[in-house]
This record gives structure tokens, C-alpha cells and sequence, in this order.
């Protein structure tokens, strides 16, 4: 039987850098366990994503060998233009952020992983028997049988370790609206696009644009109308809302790709026989564009967790940062134009729970 001082499961961006950390800590071979490899750049389907993310990402990328033009990273911003606490537009500073192109991160780790020959790939839906921290493969008599000391837990929202999960009943959904700039076209549409990040309330979510030189897009995050409907009816909620402005500049939303719509409010997970990272751990609102930094820091983590003491520690942090991830969502709420709706009051009801 193979043994390993640490296994990682899941190969989105927070596990892939777990397990490239982990190899460079010089903690013996480390194993990777992915679902499927991911999935093929396609720039002009629906899915094509934009994160807004801290410029010191960056650098911590570079470290790995990920330039940023590798992922789309170009213009840096300062400032985001918001219509949250009335129906008037305001330029708000922010801590400077750079859009990058998050499937192009993924397909960059991807590669990096691949050329690491300390780390050991384990693809497909494994079987797992977890003790009390570590952790066994479940194959029969199978010779690529395995045991790992340490479990990190990095599957993202599934938290397939952990023995509890909270996620509102009515999670709010993200419904992502894409445009690629295709250069095959006569007249392409790049200069149409607005790279600054825009946010404007609505009564049951939010709606949010941003780009990069290559790709745009418009978001609407919520529950029932804000989410529901074509893009002529979003367009004229917008409209009705005095939030027309968010697309102000753009081509209609019936030029763009319709993404499916993923699960994007706030969830949290607890795990006695696993170390959860990431997303696993707390999946934060995206309205917070934090999830992909802080996720990533979590994964510099994992090679000090080795005593009981170290995870004792980590946890009592996570909880920490869940709480005032909490208490910034609240306040946000409390200043929304319609943080007194019924979706955003159901919606505060169940993020007061995390403050406990
Ligand atoms: C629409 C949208 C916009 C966002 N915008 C931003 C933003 O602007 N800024 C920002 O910082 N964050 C943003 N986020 C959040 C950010 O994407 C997440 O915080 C980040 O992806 C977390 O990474 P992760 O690796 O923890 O989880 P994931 O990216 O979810 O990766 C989990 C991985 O685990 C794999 N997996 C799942 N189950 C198993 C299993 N049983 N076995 C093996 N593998 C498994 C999955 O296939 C996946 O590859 C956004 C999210 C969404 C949905």
C-alpha cells in the first residue's frame, strides 16, 4: 500500500495550489484526487468567467510560474462604480483588484500540476474510508491502495468530507451573461466593452459587469426575478430598477452567451475527519470577491497542519474569518435600497447564523 503524509481532494484552483505547495514543502510525494481533469477553454460559450481579484494574487501566481497574461490579467482598478443605498451612481475606491480569466487559471494550475512529478493523480469518483484525520482508498485488493495521514478537503461547494453543511434552503443562484471578443468577426465588439466593475442593487439580488480586453460579463445574482426570465425581461428589470446604466455602452443581453445558473450565497461546512479549504470550508457571496484569494491563502496552509494543535488552531481562524464574512454581509444588507425585501431579509435571517 502506497503512504502518503498528505492527500488533496479536489483539483479546483485552492486544491491544485494546496498540493503544488505541499510537493515544494518537501513533504514526500503528495496525492492529488480530481472528479475530471477541467474542462476545455471555450471563450465564447456561456461559462467563460471573469474573477475580480487582489493584484497580490498575482505574485503569488508568478511564484507558481503563472504569468499574468497566462490568465487575462491586464488593467488594474481602484475604483468601482456602485448603486446600492439609493438609486443614484457613485465611484467608490476600492483595495486595487485585477480581472482574470478563471478557466484560464484553472487550465494553468492544471498544467503546473501535470509537471510536478511529486505529485501523484488520482482522477475519477474515489471511494474513501476516513479515520480519525486520515484517511484510506477503498479499492479491494487493488495494489494502487493508498493511505494518507492528513485528508484536505478542497472540493469546493460538494464539501464531500464534511459531516455538516449549512446553505440557506433558497440558496441564491448566479446567472452569468457572456461576450468573447471574436476577432474571425468584421467588426468585433472589444471596444463595446466596459472594463470597470459595476454593482447595482436589485429588490430580490444584484446585478454586477465587469470585463477584461477580451471577455465581458454581466451577472444577476439572486432569487426569483432577479435571476428568472430572458434576457429582454432582465434587460427591463434593469430598466424598471433605474440599474440600465450597469449595461450602459454594451450590446443588448440577447447578443450574449446565457451561462447555467451555479450557487453563489454564503455556505459554510464542518468536517472532524477532514481539513476543509476553501470553498469547502466557507463558500463566501460573491459579493465579497474575496473567495479566490482567500481560498488560496487557506491552501498555503496545509503543509503546517500536521498536529492536532495546528488544526485546532486553523479551524478556530475559519471560524473566525466566517464571522466577520457575516458581519460584512449584514452591514451590506442594512444598507441596501432593498435590504428590507423579503429576499434580502430571508437572505440576513440565515447569515446571522454564522456570526455564532
Ligand atoms: C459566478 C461566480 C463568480 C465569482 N466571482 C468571484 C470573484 O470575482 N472573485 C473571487 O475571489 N471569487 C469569485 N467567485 C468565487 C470563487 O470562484 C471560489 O471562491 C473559488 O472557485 C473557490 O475555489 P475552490 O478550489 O475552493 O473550489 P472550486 O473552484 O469549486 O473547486 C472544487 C473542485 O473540486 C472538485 N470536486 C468536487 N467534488 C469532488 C469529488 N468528490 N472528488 C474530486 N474532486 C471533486 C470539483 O470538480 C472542482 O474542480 C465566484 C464564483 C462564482 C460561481
Amino acid at each position: 500500500m502506497k503512504r502518503y503524509r498528505i492527500a488533496v481532494l479536489g483539483n479546483g484552483p485552492v486544491g491544485i495550489l494546496a498540493a503544488l505547495h505541499a510537493a515544494r514543502q518537501g513533504h514526500g510525494p503528495v496525492l492529488l484526487l480530481a472528479a475530471d481533469p477541467p474542462a476545455s477553454i471555450d471563450a465564447e460559450g456561456g461559462g467563460y468567467r471573469i474573477e475580480a481579484v487582489p493584484v497580490s494574487m498575482l505574485a503569488l501566481l508568478l511564484e507558481y510560474g503563472i504569468h499574468p497574461h497566462l490568465i487575462g490579467a491586464g488593467q488594474t482598478h481602484a475604483v468601482r462604480q456602485i448603486q446600492w443605498d439609493s438609486q443614484s451612481c457613485m465611484s467608490v475606491p476600492t483595495p486595487r483588484t485585477v480581472h482574470i480569466h478563471r478557466p484560464a487559471l484553472e487550465q494553468a494550475l492544471w498544467q503546473k500540476l501535470l509537471q510536478e512529478p511529486r505529485i501523484h493523480l488520482h482522477l475519477g469518483e474515489q471511494s474513501l474510508q476516513l479515520h480519525d484525520v486520515g484517511v484510506d482508498s477503498i479499492n479491494g485488493d487493488n495494489p494502487n491502495n493508498w493511505h494518507a495521514d492528513l485528508l484536505i478537503d478542497a472540493s469546493g461547494r460538494a464539501a464531500r468530507t464534511a459531516s455538516s453543511i449549512d446553505k440557506s434552503q433558497q440558496p441564491w443562484v448566479a446567472r452569468l451573461y457572456t461576450l468573447a471578443n471574436n476577432t474571425r468577426h468584421p467588426n468585433p465588439v472589444r471596444s463595446h466593452f466596459q472594463p470597470h466593475f459595476k454593482l447595482a442593487a436589485l429588490p430580490e439580488g444584484y446585478v454586477y459587469s465587469l470585463a477584461t480586453p477580451e471577455v465581458q460579463n454581466v451577472v444577476f445574482v439572486g432569487r426569483g426575478k432577479a435571476v428568472k426570465g430572458s434576457a429582454k425581461e432582465l434587460q427591463k428589470l434593469l430598466q424598471d430598477t433605474q440599474a440600465e446604466w450597469v449595461l450602459q455602452g454594451l450590446p443588448q443581453l440577447t447578443e450574449f452567451h446565457s451561462g447555467m445558473a451555479r450557487p453563489v450565497s454564503l455556505q459554510w461546512a464542518a468536517s472532524a475527519r477532514s481539513v476543509l479549504i476553501g470553498d469547502a470550508a466557507l463558500a463566501r457571496d460573491i459579493l465579497s470577491s474575496q473567495g479566490l484569494s482567500c481560498g488560496l491563502s487557506e491552501a498555503l496552509c496545509v503543509a503546517d497542519l500536521g498536529t492536532p494543535q495546528a488544526r485546532a488552531n486553523f479551524q478556530q481562524r475559519q471560524k473566525q474569518q466566517r464571522q466577520l464574512h457575516a458581519t460584512a454581509l449584514l452591514i451590506q444588507i442594512r444598507s441596501c435600497l432593498y435590504g428590507m425585501e423579503a429576499a434580502w431579509q430571508d437572505y440576513a435571517q440565515f447569515i446571522m447564523r454564522a456570526r455564532t
